[in-house]
């Protein structure tokens, strides 16, 4: 049993990294604490309590983040578990979590999604997720996977993009909606009342050279570059698609990601 990497990046937002030990994919779980529910951003690659102690890990923060705000009664505190997008890695432990009490697990079909958040225009309309005196905006981001949204939380200015945008390959499975959706963060940057100050996607793949990416599969990356990428990179992504070979596989280079055409 290996436990994630735990940051507090503030006083109610925690990030988690699943271990290089029980996935090499090693992805990114964010956990944001409002004053009536908390609010899980996916729930990791592997659905296997022992190899990734997701609902202990879960239990363990969640009872700190309750003793520091002793004026939060609710109990069981409630838990949204909701994903970026519905790829296995991101997804695997849903199953772990149903049994977890006072939680909720989103759907994964964009069905689902647009259900649960209540979407009327998908994927153009930005709808808001209150967890109580906190609000996140969610944002249809469909592109390299149909039901990925992207999450924006005012509270902390941090854009959350799953694998859209991240600092390792950027997989364009339909280039048309994926094009849509970049454009749709950058209006959204440009436009958001509260600063857009960082973006955090699920992944961390680049090494120390730019441009350069450790192979798929990799176990060991000393030299990986931090996960939070600057606003501006959603205009480089942009640039980058205008480059994009039409072909599968083709792909474009740019300091910070690596965009790969996969369509299909
Ligand atoms: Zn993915």
């Amino acid at each position: 049993m290996t436990d994630p990497e735990i940051t507090w990046l503030d006083p109610d937002t925690v990030q988690l990294r699943q271990p290089k030990t029980s996935h090499w994919e090693a992805p990114f779980l964010f956990l944001l604490f409002g004053r009536s529910r908390s609010l899980l951003l996916d729930t990791g690659a592997t659905g296997d309590e022992r190899a990734f102690p997701l609902v202990r890990t879960l239990d363990r923060l969640t009872a700190e983040w309750l003793r520091r705000n002793p004026a939060i009664f609710t109990r069981p505190y409630p838990l949204i578990a909701a994903h970026t997008h519905a790829h296995g890695d991101h997804i695997a432990g849903d199953r772990l979590l149903r049994a977890r009490p006072a939680t909720t697990v989103v759907g994964t079909t964009p069905a689902q999604v647009i259900s649960f958040f209540g979407f009327r225009r998908w994927p153009d309309e930005v709808v808001e997720l209150d967890l109580g005196q906190r609000v996140v905006d969610v944002i249809g981001g469909p592109g390299h996977e149909p039901s990925a949204v992207a999450f924006f939380d005012r509270a902390s200015g941090i854009l959350f993009t799953g694998d859209t945008v991240l600092p390792g390959h950027l997989y364009v499975r339909d280039a048309a909606q994926f094009r849509s959706t970049i454009e749709r963060l950058l209006r959204f940057r440009d436009t958001a009342a509260t600063p857009v100050r960082e973006l955090r996607g699920a992944h961390i793949e680049m090494s120390g050279t730019p441009g350069v990416a450790y192979p798929p599969g990799t176990l060991e990356q000393p030299d990986e570059p931090p996960l939070p990428l600057p606003p501006r990179v959603l205009d480089r992504v942009l640039g980058a698609l205008d480059a994009l070979p039409g072909e599968p596989d083709g792909r474009v280079a740019r300091k910070r990601f690596i965009l790969v055409h996969e369509p299909g």
